[in-house]
């Protein structure tokens, strides 16, 4: 038996055959062309390839959108954007007609470099790209290797072994294969994003990889499709072979290889319990968050689209607590008009029962840059030309995404609400250009919702720290712990080296956040949470003890969290609150937390 530790990045357990994807690098061939003509057939057949490759990509989109697999649409929809890169294209055909390449070679230089190019980032998140870019790379060379099968032309795949030496070389194409096994665990160095996306995962239950972590493409598409994932593993996962028999324990973030028949039966049975809990908490999908002494909390879900509504309620959400509506403006090369949002926030609102939906004006800066906002290269995205300084900016872009919210609200119960507020100034200046908005819509004579209650993101201290004289500008707050942790503790989000220092049980953070629920309900103004901390276990019942009677989070996260909720009452977390709020340390505050949990899960 073997151990092997890695990151658990999607949850659950699974138990299964090992499949070992090998990765095998495609030399370069090192042929080059003679005369204009081979060139331009060369040419030819890497827009052949290309065009494929967007075809085959688009079936995969088809594939997910039925499944309404939201992280898999918009990876596969980068993807297109990336075949259908102008840069990439030029390049090609600069090696092809300049330097006399192939189409073979110049696709695996050109991709190469690009792949390096990412790879070298600091930031794990932008590095962690390097795998949608090899992902096409892959995709082309394939179908460049299916050509010229077809044309009997064996010369460009068997390639001239080694004579890449240290050029750039690609995983060799086509290598994940279609069919598997019942119950087959794959075990690789890494998995291309688009094969978590169109695995079949009736029969391949989980996987492990050497390299990745969280905010890797395959784990985001992994835990959306509800398969465990370990990531991260090291060279350890190259002893395992195929059909050596693995336990996946994305809990703990543990793989074991051929354990004794005394550890398999308990993960038989922590494997079933794990299933029966997921199914009790589903139960609780129709039952109200009411806690045991008689108090409402409101379960909100947050989405990025109209897609997501179905989620939503399927998971027992009663509403929509952020709608972040900056993918509308991903992965395309102009703002999108005032009718092609107002047709989105529409659809968004005719799938939401009129139940309430706050929607957020659009949040785009930070770790959010795509080249058309043409936005300015800074030191610290994070601190600088981002969110709501935008929109304040450029009012024209502002005014647009208001008229059609405002427009949009008629179809459903929107509310409004303005990210990386720091100061009453802002909120006023924000409402001003609502003002504006409305009295453009009334020339016009289009409809629109004239008393959309507003309310602003507390994700900035100066924010949290003045809760009461904004509070006195606004109809409610939501409480983006995501930020307000990042500011506080002065802790880049995206930053994985640091990311033990990112902590929301920080007595600093705490603080804040207390006090503006203290505030909000003071000044008679709704207090909710959508930061990922309204989805841990961990803090439920601190923020219920604080007062805190709205909660919004991935919908997946809304069973378990009720659950804790409706076995609870508001006494007892007050008491939970008071506790914790005179520990001076995270780590006391969590083991607390923790202890209470494992004692109301009893
Ligand atoms: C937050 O900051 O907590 C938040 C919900 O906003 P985002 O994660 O979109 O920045
Ligand atoms: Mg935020």
């Amino acid at each position: 038996m073997k151990r092997v530790n890695g990151i658990g990045v999607s949850p659950g357990i699974s138990i299964g055959r090992a499949f070992v994807i090998e990765r095998k690098t495609m030399a370069l061939t090192g042929i080059l062309l003679q005369g204009e003509a081979e060139k331009k057939d060369e040419i030819e057949k890497f827009a052949h390839a290309v065009k494929a490759s967007i075809e085959e990509v688009e079936g995969l989109k088809a594939r997910a959108e039925a499944a309404r697999e939201r992280e898999g649409i918009d990876i596969l929809e980068t993807h297109i954007e990336l075949l259908g890169d102008p840069q990439i294209e030029g390049d090609v055909t600069v090696k092809i007609n300049e330097e006399g390449k192939t189409a073979q070679d110049a696709v695996i230089e050109v991709i190469g470099s690009v792949v390096q190019l990412f790879k070298d980032m600091d930031d794990e998140y932008m590095s962690g790209r390097a795998a949608d870019v090899e992902d096409i790379g892959n995709r082309i060379l394939k179908h460049l290797q299916d050509m010229s099968e077809t044309a009997g032309s064996a010369n460009m795949v068997s390639g001239i072994s080694g004579a890449g030496g240290d050029r750039p070389a690609v995983s060799k194409p086509g290598g994940f294969p279609q069919q598997f096994e019942e119950d087959t665990i794959l075990i690789a160095e890494d998995l291309a994003p688009s094969d978590t996306v169109s695995m079949d995962i009736k029969k391949v239950t989980g996987f492990a990889t050497q390299t990745g972590g969280k905010t890797s493409h395959a784990s985001i598409v992994a835990k959306s499709r509800g398969i465990p994932a370990v990531a991260g593993c090291g060279g350890e996962l190259r002893t395992i072979v195929s059909n050596d028999t693995i336990i996946l324990d994305g809990l703990e973030g543990v793989v074991i290889v051929n354990p004794g028949p005394e550890l398999l039966d308990a993960y038989l049975a922590k494997r079933e319990a794990y299933r029966q809990n997921g199914l009790l908490l589903l139960s609780l999908k129709d039952i109200p968050a009411v806690t045991r002494d008689g108090t409402s909390v409101k379960m909100l879900a947050n989405i990025s689209g109209p897609e997501d509504m179905e989620e939503v309620f399927g998971q027992g959400g009663e509403g929509v607590g952020l709608f972040r509506t900056e993918l509308l403006f991903m992965g395309r090369d102009s703002f999108p008009t005032e009718e092609e949002q107002f047709g989105f926030y529409k659809k968004t609102a005719l799938q939401s029962r009129q139940k309430p939906i706050i929607i957020r004006t659009l949040d785009i800066g930070g770790d959010k840059q795509w080249p058309y906002l043409g936005l300015p290269k800074e030191q610290n995205p994070f601190l600088g030309y981002r969110a709501i300084r935008i929109c304040l900016d450029r009012k024209d872009l502002f005014l647009t995404q208001l008229r059609a919210i405002l427009r949009a609200g008629v179809f459903g119960d929107f509310r409004l609400m303005f990210p990386m507020i720091s100061s009453v100034q802002e909120i006023r200046r924000a409402k001003q250009v609502v003002a504006e908005a409305k009295a453009g819509l009334v020339a016009e004579g289009i409809p629109y919702v004239e008393n959309m209650p507003v309310g602003i993101m507390i994700e900035i201290p100066s924010a949290a720290v003045t809760a009461d004289l904004l509070a006195k500008e606004v109809d409610f707050f939501s409480i983006g712990t995501n930020d307000l942790c990042q500011y506080t503790l002065a802790v880049d989000r995206m930053n994985e080296k640091i990311r033990d220092l990112y902590d929301p049980f920080n007595p600093g953070v705490l603080r804040l956040i207390r006090y503006v629920i203290e505030q909000g309900r003071q000044h008679n103004v709704h207090v909710g949470m959508c930061g990922e901390m309204a989805s841990d276990p961990l803090a439920t019942l601190l923020l219920l003890g604080m007062g805190l009677e709205e909660f919004s989070m991935g919908p997946s996260s809304i069973p378990a969290i009720k659950n804790i909720l409706v076995h609870n009452s508001v006494e007892a977390a007050k008491v939970i609150c008071k506790e914790v709020m005179e520990m001076d340390s995270s780590q006391k505050i969590q083991a607390y937390l923790k202890a209470h949990l494992q004692e109301i899960r009893k």
